[in-house]
């Protein structure tokens, strides 16, 4: 075999994975339909979310939870046919969003939050994609003084626990940094660590230039079975066949059926999210991504126009469009900036890869040798990617991991 390991998925957690391979001096190939970026990885909000420090857990506070239960929200919305499919997934979420569980996965998912700029930063100047970063933080806005107030009491919390750095803004504050901001949004929280990404897709396809530039190989396939050989593994796709002593599973949402064709059934599910882009009004900017929290969306100013991205839909993956939570947002979007015409007809469609504990699958498979895994990154795919990719590859190489592996390990899930 001349190749050490195929990684399956040109995502940003893939090309990650490959990168932190090759510099190893393994050689590897990615196999993706697609080109590189354009699954999940092709339309998030690209915030690289050094401050999300408590995962996106189900709220307990009654109101929330009859805002989401009327379906009238926009953060979430749900088809009712849909909901008795992912039950225990459902359940096993509300569990792990318990604030004693929740404190724990926090935790255990801190050393990669941690890294997760350094370990971009080091790829951006190696492909030299600084052009693609800005280093400013993002802005939470808030409507109503108790929306501040509550605000401000929690990014102190997490200053103080977690030593984010963070400014609380009044009305005025948040007119100098964002002077376009109309009066809805009274004040917010500057949240000033994470870095955000003007063209997501862009950061994915240029670490994977930057990947072949160094003697990888993509093949552009559609894989359709994985087979385990006397000494690796054969990967079947449309147009024949690959082999390698390793095989790394960086699907994404999809990563689940050819999971289960070797035995591990991973409750895995695709929380579906959509992003549009707009034109500013004449005059109109924004300078920095920015979250309404109270009605859950974001708009972030991107190559393409600002990017309106929505919650959660909890929907089947193969589901037609449904442009109720892109209305929802885009009109109370409009309170807050003059958003102008939308760019593109149709809305973008991407699937988040959830496991109900929050945390992704990072790893060997325990009963198969070769055969690793590095999926289910949810809400935080592209801040955490080339974090994920150097933990593997180090589990891979037989190097000490930078952090405790344990917590990603695929059997808690099974
Ligand atoms: C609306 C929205 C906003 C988001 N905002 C953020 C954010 O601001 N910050 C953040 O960190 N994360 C964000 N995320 C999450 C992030 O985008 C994902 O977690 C991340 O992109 C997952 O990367 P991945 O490489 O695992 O999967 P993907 O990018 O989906 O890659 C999987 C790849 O597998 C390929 N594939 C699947 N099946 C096959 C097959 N049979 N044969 C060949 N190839 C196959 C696909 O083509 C795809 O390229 C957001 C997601 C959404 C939807």
């Amino acid at each position: 075999m001349t190749t050490d390991t195929l990684v399956l998925g040109a995502g940003i957690v893939g090309v990650s994975a490959a990168l932190h391979l090759q510099e190893r001096g393994q050689s590897v190939a990615i196999i993706d339909r697609s080109a590189p970026g354009e699954g999940a990885s092709f339309g998030n909000a690209g915030l690289l979310e050094r401050s999300s420090v408590i995962p996106y857990a189900i709220p307990r506070d009654l109101r929330t939870l009859l805002n989401f239960a009327t379906n009238r929200a926009a953060a979430v919305h749900y088809d009712p046919a849909f909901l008795p499919r992912i039950a225990p997934w459902l359940m096993g979420y509300w569990k792990a969003s318990h604030p004693d569980r929740l404190r724990t996965i926090a935790r255990e998912l801190l050393p990669p939050i941690e890294a997760c700029l350094d370990e971009h930063d080091r790829l951006v100047q190696a492909a030299g994609l600084s052009h693609l970063v800005r280093r400013d933080g993002w802005v939470e806005i808030v409507r109503s003084e108790a929306g501040l107030a509550e605000a401000g009491q929690r990014s102190h919390d997490l200053r103080r626990d977690f030593g984010l750095a963070s400014d609380v803004l009044d009305r005025a504050a948040l007119s100098r940094l964002e002077p376009s901001l109309k009066a809805a949004a009274i004040g917010g929280i500057h949240w000033r660590d994470p870095f955000t990404v003007t063209d997501p897709s862009a950061l994915t396809k240029g670490y994977a230039a930057y990947f072949e530039s160094k003697g990888g190989t993509i093949y552009c396939e559609t894989i359709r079975s994985l087979t385990r050989q006397a000494n690796g593994w054969r990967v079947t796709t449309d147009r024949g066949q690959h082999e390698a002593a390793n095989v790394v599973v960086a699907l994404g949402a999809h990563s689940g059926a050819l999971l289960a064709a070797q035995g591990y059934n991973v409750p895995l599910v695709g929380k579906r999210g959509y992003h549009l882009h707009f034109r500013a009004e004449a005059g109109a900017m924004l300078n920095h991504a920015v979250l309404d929290e109270e009605v859950g969306y974001v708009l972030a100013p991107m190559a393409a126009g600002i990017r309106l991205t929505t919650g959660v839909e909890l929907a089947a993956p193969t589901a037609p469009v449904n442009r109720i939570q892109m209305d929802r947002a885009e009109r109370r979007a409009h309170e807050i900036f003059p958003l102008g015409d939308p760019v593109e007809e149709k809305p973008w469609l991407g699937l988040r890869p959830a496991t109900p504990d929050m945390k992704p699958v990072i790893g060997p498979a325990p009963n198969h040798r070769g055969l690793w895994f590095a999926f289910g990154h949810a809400h935080h795919g592209l801040t955490l990617g080339p974090a994920t990719g150097r933990l593997l590859a180090e589990m891979m190489t037989g190097e000490k991991p930078f952090a405790d592996p344990t917590p990603f390990d695929i059997r808690r899930l099974m």
